[in-house]
């Protein structure tokens, strides 16, 4: 039903999904430059498209698909579902009226500010990233998270500091954005975030009262960033700051020293460990594909049960 060649494809379709090359038509599961190229035609939701052409050029050709609702396509039947990752993020089912597919694409579970739940229905054969795929990688509540976000926010406005959060531009700052903001706090965005915040605002997601940083602090005001390994994360005149990195990585202890900010918290986008497991029990496929992720993962399938195999460079030009 599908091959890999250095990228994913629907056989039957001649579809590439989430390839890093340009491809004559390509499923896009969602706008991170990991799982982009400038196709001669793209698939993807509406949210996607936006940023897809916001990064590449407005110029591209994308067929919008609709959450839930199919699309024949080079005899398969394609839908899209979210995937709780960023805007638009989708993951897609491609059924060929014997067997169906799903790719999750980057995904997350459970609740978010900015994109609408995953979904995971049934499939007979299931490609997923597994980024998190080591049993350590389990992260605590959300709730707890936030919580630590604001109790941070709030000692540095006591003390007389501007909390800076490092954020990835596209899905993670808009999420802690508007997890400040519901809480009351407002927050100034780098120019690079703010442009995507308004993409964001555009397709219906509102984000609170968040404006971009004019190169003065306002007091009360969180400032969103870059991370800090970007090369203009830097924000002038920002005078004492506590800054504080947001991360699905942080679950490893020694993050903040690695990222070089005084905390990082493990607020993800990604499914950690748990919910990877859960994601193959609910949707409960014949066979397993793992992407993105340690190798490893595939093996604690398998002594689950499951007939689990890594999909990676290893295994190119393998059909399935
Ligand atoms: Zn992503």
């Amino acid at each position: 039903m599908f091959h890999y060649d250095a990228g994913l494809f629907l056989t039957a379709a001649q579809l590439g999904i989430d390839v890093r090359r340009r491809q004559p038509r390509c499923f896009v599961s969602h706008a991170h430059a990991d799982h982009i190229a400038r196709h001669q035609l793209a698939l993807a939701t509406r949210g996607t498209a936006c940023l897809y052409r916001h990064r590449l050029g407005p110029h591209h050709r994308v067929l919008e698909m609709v959450y839930r609702t199919p699309v024949d396509f080079g005899g398969l039947r394609l839908t899209a579902f979210p995937a709780g990752h960023c805007l638009g993020s989708a993951m897609l089912v491609a059924d060929d009226g014997q067997r169906s597919l799903l790719y999750t694409g980057d995904f997350k579970l459970g609740p978010s500010a900015t994109s609408e739940p995953a979904e995971l229905p049934h499939a007979d054969i299931l490609v997923m990233e597994s980024t998190f795929g080591r049993p350590h990688y389990r992260l605590p509540k959300r709730a707890a998270i936030v919580a630590r976000l604001l109790e941070l926010v709030h000692a540095a406005f006591a003390e007389g500091k501007t909390p800076v959060v490092h954020a990835y531009p596209l899905g993670k700052s808009q999420e802690v954005t508007r997890l400040l903001t519901l809480a009351g706090v407002p927050v100034l965005q780098h120019a690079e975030i703010f442009k995507i915040s308004q993409i964001y605002q555009s397709c219906g997601v509102d984000l609170g009262d968040f404006a971009r940083f004019e190169g003065q602090p306002l007091a009360g005001h969180a400032i969103v960033t870059l991370p800090r390994s970007a090369p203009h994360f830097r924000l002038p005149c920002l005078g004492r700051t506590v800054s504080i990195a947001v991360t699905g990585w942080a679950m490893d202890e020694r993050t903040k020293y690695r990222l070089g900010v005084d905390h990082a918290l493990p607020l993800s986008d990604h499914a950690d460990y748990d919910q990877l497991i859960e994601t193959v029990e609910r949707v409960a496929p014949q066979e397993i594909f793992c992407t993105h992720g340690p190798p490893e993962f595939a093996d604690d399938l398998r002594d689950l049960g499951y007939n689990a195999y890594p999909l990676q460079p290893a295994a190119q030009r393998r059909l399935f």
